[in-house]
């Protein structure tokens, strides 16, 4: 029995680094620190969906093959597309997705990840609102007096948020934690954040906009004119507003009831411009997004550095070309532009609607993947792949874009390769 410590989890983009495992040979025995779903990531490695064979459709039917067939299957595949759509990703260390980006540069494809219809909208809403306002997770724990969760719920989604870094904890400069720190939560329900809140907001549903516009108003000095604004009360507006004003440190956290509803990235850029209101006023406000898979932030952090754009990039004519609604996953789906999917580290058919997931069935379609999925059954080649973080070792970024270095605690399953040594492999072949 072996001791592993400092170890990273990557159930979720807060991607705790404070885990300690036991392991005992090539299993996990005993998990410290992480909440339930940590837990159940770093003992996945024994689910009995573990995909541990490459697939390969031979007649429409699934079969067995070996790791050469596959890769030269997947080849075949990549190379005679005209336009392939290499997707996916967010589950993925970041060494592999600078991997991908190489590959769908050779192969002149489009490479998109999951954040294209999630929290990757922040790059458009900075467009418009002329930048971020942020600040890392540290800064928050250890300055915050005002915390903002707006169209999110962590308690369901991520875990230990409240307990590490923002309801409960004492910080550097917020000694007594829970009693210094105020809170807001904005939803459309009664969500558990909601219950502890010193000031719960429950909104009309798509109705944020006017509601963030509003209090940036008030805070710029107008008076509003309707009594009730996105079904609250004004005086409840006012009272938002000076909450905000006399915050010294005002850590906004929002989650997709806010960037995927009505208004979707231009919801998030006015409230970036919200942010900007208070920052010219003295409070330092940082506006974060609950990213959801565990490195969707190192993908976007990843393609700036490389392409300049954050996700959706075309290579079809040998430089990046990004145009959101053109050259994103899912209008390319919608519109059937692509003749081959590669997925790796991702599930669409268990997320796209449904016109979309059976278009992956009509096209040549490749699963790399830990798991058995139904993108996998719709696949012509399946490949399993190691786990990041448990049987890999790489890089994310957590949702605060801070990288962290994922560890390698035990072996993965005999003749499973990671998906950095599989995309080595591939970017060799198509490049030569
Ligand atoms: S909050 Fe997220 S990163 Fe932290 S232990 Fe839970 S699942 Fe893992």
């Amino acid at each position: 029995m072996r001791e592993v410590t400092h170890v990273v989890c990557t159930g979720c983009s807060l991607l705790c680094d404070d885990i300690k495992v036991t392991v005992e040979g090539s299993s996990v025995r005993g998990i410290y620190n992480a909440c339930s779903r940590g837990c159940s990531r770093l003992t996945i490695e024994v689910s009995e969906e573990r995909l541990t064979h490459p697939l390969i459709r031979v007649d429409g039917k699934l079969e067995k093959t070996n790791m050469e067939n596959a890769v030269r299957r997947l080849l075949e595949i990549l190379k005679s597309a005209d336009r392939p759509l290499l997707y996916g990703w967010s589950n993925c260390v970041s060494e592999a997705q600078i991997l991908g980006i190489k590959i769908a540069r050779e192969v002149r494809g489009v490479i998109d990840s999951t954040s294209s219809f999630c929290q990757g909208v922040v790059y458009l809403a900075a467009r418009e609102a002329r930048g971020f306002h942020t600040a890392t997770l540290g800064e928050v724990l250890n300055r915050a007096d005002l915390l903002v969760f707006w169209g999110c719920n962590p308690p369901e989604t991520h875990l230990r948020h409240f307990s590490r870094y923002t309801f409960f904890p004492r910080g550097k400069y917020r000694q007594t934690g829970f009693e210094e720190r105020d809170s807001i939560v904005v939803d459309v329900r009664e969500s558990g954040s909601m219950k502890i809140a010193r000031m719960p907001v429950l909104v009309e549903p798509n109705s944020d906009y006017e509601l963030i516009e509003t209090l940036r108003a008030v805070i710029k000095g107008y008076k509003p004119s309707k009594k009730k604004i996105s079904g609250i009360d004004v005086s409840r507006v006012l009272s938002i507003s000076e909450k905000l004003t006399s915050a010294r440190f005002c850590a906004i956290f929002y989650g997709l009831g806010l960037s995927a509803t009505k208004g979707t990235f231009r919801n998030v850029a006015v409230l970036l411009s919200l942010a900007s209101e208070l920052n010219k006023r003295g409070v330092r406000c940082v506006v974060l997004p609950m990213a959801g898979h565990f490195n969707m932030v190192g993908f976007n952090r990843v393609m700036l550095e490389m392409t300049g754009f954050p996700y959706g990039v075309d290579f079809h004519n040998g430089t990046p070309y990004w145009n959101p609604g053109e050259t994103t996953a899912f209008d390319l789906l919608k519109r059937e532009e692509v003749d081959a999917v590669i997925c790796v580290g991702a599930d669409p058919v268990s997320h796209l609607p449904l016109r979309l997931a059976k278009f992956l069935s009509e096209i040549p379609t490749v699963y790399i993947g830990t798991h058995r999925s139904p993108t996998m059954l719709v696949s012509e080649v399946s490949i399993p792949v190691a786990l990041a973080g448990i049987e890999q070792e790489g890089t994310a970024y957590r949702l605060d874009g801070v990288p962290l270095l994922l560890k390698r605690i035990i072996d993965p399953p005999d003749g499973v390769p990671s998906d950095v040594e599989l995309l080595k492999t591939l970017l060799k072949k198509v490049s030569g």
